[in-house]
């Protein structure tokens, strides 16, 4: 019996009857075996309004990688990655917006499941409660060429976005390594692209439309006081339905990647200034960079990269992968969502058999951080596939990652092994821990919430935020009670 992948183009589910189960954990410091819960089949709702519910509610223990098969279960449910496997015990795909409202005001507890390109449990509402895709809700995109917005229902992919606003000469200022993940998605975690300059996705978001717990509807726009929380939200506030994003011209990038380039007199700064978007790339197999991706706006002053030779080939940044699923290189223009991901949409982003960690620290602790990071190399490149490192503006999204400090990002792309991964896990949290590292939210982590805690200054107005929007907790499902310490 195959599983049903969140991410999958037909949008999730369809089949009538859906198993979900949570198979593997990897956050926070409790031990994975404690963690692992199986049991529950949900079944579809065929027209978004009450859905037949079928429940088998059972929770079992075991190793990772030991999910058991319960009676009477169907497809599992996975994210991207197939480590986790939902546990909820209905998923819901509504086919309009009233019935969404009233799905969520008779539910206890819900979620909302956008791409399922996470690797932890932060989308998993637990197995008393719902998981909601929004695919079966019209997929609009609504571009305002002369305020230069767009506004883009909850379900929506960056894909499909980037196409659309194109298509009207128009452009978002940055994306993420990968255009198949869904806008709501990406900036409930903050989620980021690379450049000094460049905010994370978040920080083009200028509205946003909520389905709150008691299934009414809310907007709050920027400017609102409210509104530096409700973005990047970890999904806590509500269902996101649509949001607003701020535009620009169109724009195209030429995309150069570069060889080896050595740490020993490395000036961070410059180097990854010398683009709009710069990602360095390293295997830590030895001391240094083995690639560097250099994107270039072309109506921007052009700067050489001295610093390493061109490639003389096309590149995948996981080494033995196929380059075919990059986006152009060779310096060659092209339109800003054809350069700016490192993957194209019709392939296979990353390597697809991986976990995935990462921790944004100030910038200024750039190079102290790599040599860190350098001095346990050893430890690392053994159950690593490559190491990103990558910058970001400073945002006032209170739960950004990027909250209030221009960001350098330490991402690990991890073999597809959890046991032999968390305990690297944790050794990398060791020596960044003096930076006061922001693990990605969306990514695997072993931070006590406590440390978490500290790290976010304005925490305190997010949970008092949560507890205005939703008071009874429809949307807090363990990973965000975890967080916020409620
Ligand atoms: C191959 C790969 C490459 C990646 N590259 C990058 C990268 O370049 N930069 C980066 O920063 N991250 C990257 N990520 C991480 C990824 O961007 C985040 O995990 C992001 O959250 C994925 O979006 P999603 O829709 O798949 O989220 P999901 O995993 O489905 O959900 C994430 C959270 O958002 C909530 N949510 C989703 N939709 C809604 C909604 N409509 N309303 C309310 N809450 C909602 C969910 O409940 C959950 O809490 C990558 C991941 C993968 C697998």
């Amino acid at each position: 019996m195959g599983r049903t992948k969140a991410w999958q183009e037909s949008g999730g589910p369809d089949t009538s009857a859906v198993r979900l189960k949570v198979t593997r954990s990897h956050m926070f410091t409790r031990s994975v075996a404690s963690r692992l819960c199986a049991g529950n089949t949900a079944a579809l709702p065929a027209e978004g309004t009450q859905p037949p519910v079928k429940v088998a509610s059972t929770y079992n223990r075991g190793l990772p990688g030991e999910g058991r098969r319960m009676a009477g279960m169907t497809e599992p449910v996975t994210n991207w990655a197939g480590n986790i496997t939902y546990s909820a015990k209905e998923l819901h795909r509504p086919h309009s917006l009233d019935a969404l409202r009233a799905l969520v005001a008779q539910s206890a507890r819900v979620r909302v499941l956008g791409s399922g390109h996470s690797f932890n449990e932060i989308a998993d509402p637990g197995s008393e409660g719902v998981l909601v895709s929004l695919t079966a809700l019209p997929p609009s995109v609504e571009v305002d060429t002369a305020a230069r917005t767009v506004r883009v229902a909850g379900g929506v992919r960056y894909a499909e976005l980037a196409r659309r606003v194109h298509e009207h000469g128009l452009a978002l200022h940055n994306m993420a390594s990968l255009p198949h993940i869904s806008v709501a998605g990406s900036v409930a975690t903050g989620t980021h692209g690379s450049g000094n300059g460049n905010g994370s996705l978040a920080s083009a978001v200028r509205e946003v439309e909520l389905v709150t717990a008691d299934g009414s509807l809310l907007t709050i726009t920027r400017g609102d006081a409210r509104f530096d929380g409700a973005v990047t939200s970890l999904g806590a506030l509500g269902v996101v339905t649509a949001l607003t994003l701020d535009l620009e011209p169109d724009f195209e990038v030429a995309q150069q990647v570069y060889g080896q380039l050595p740490f020993a007199g490395l000036d961070f700064e410059t180097v990854s200034a010398a683009a709009y978007s710069v990602s360095l790339f390293t295997d830590w197999q030895r001391s240094g960079f083995v690639q560097a991706w250099v994107k270039r706006r072309t109506d921007q002053p052009l700067h050489d990269f001295p610093w390493a030779a061109p490639a003389t080939e096309a590149m995948h940044p996981v080494p033995g992968m196929p380059a075919e699923n990059c986006t152009q290189q060779f310096g060659v223009p092209g339109p800003w969502h054809e350069r700016l991901p490192h993957f194209r949409a019709e392939f296979t982003p990353s390597s697809g058999a991986e976990l995935q960690s990462e921790y944004l620290l100030a910038r200024p602790y750039a190079l102290d951080a790599l040599h860190a990071l350098d001095a346990i190399r050893e430890t690392i490149a053994p159950v690593l596939q490559i190491c990103e490192v990558r910058t970001v503006a400073a945002d006032s999204q209170w739960l950004s990652p990027a909250y209030g400090r221009d960001t350098v990002a330490f991402h690990f792309t991890w073999v597809e092994d959890t046991a032999a991964v968390l305990p690297v896990v944790r050794r990398v949290e060791e020596a960044l821990a003096p930076f006061d590292p922001r693990p990605h939210w969306g990514k695997v982590f072993t931070t006590p919430p406590a440390a978490l805690r500290e790290r976010y200054p304005r925490i305190d107005a997010f949970t008092a935020l949560a507890g205005e929007l939703d008071p009874t907790g429809t949307f807090r499902n363990t990973f965000v009670r975890e967080v916020l310490g409620v």
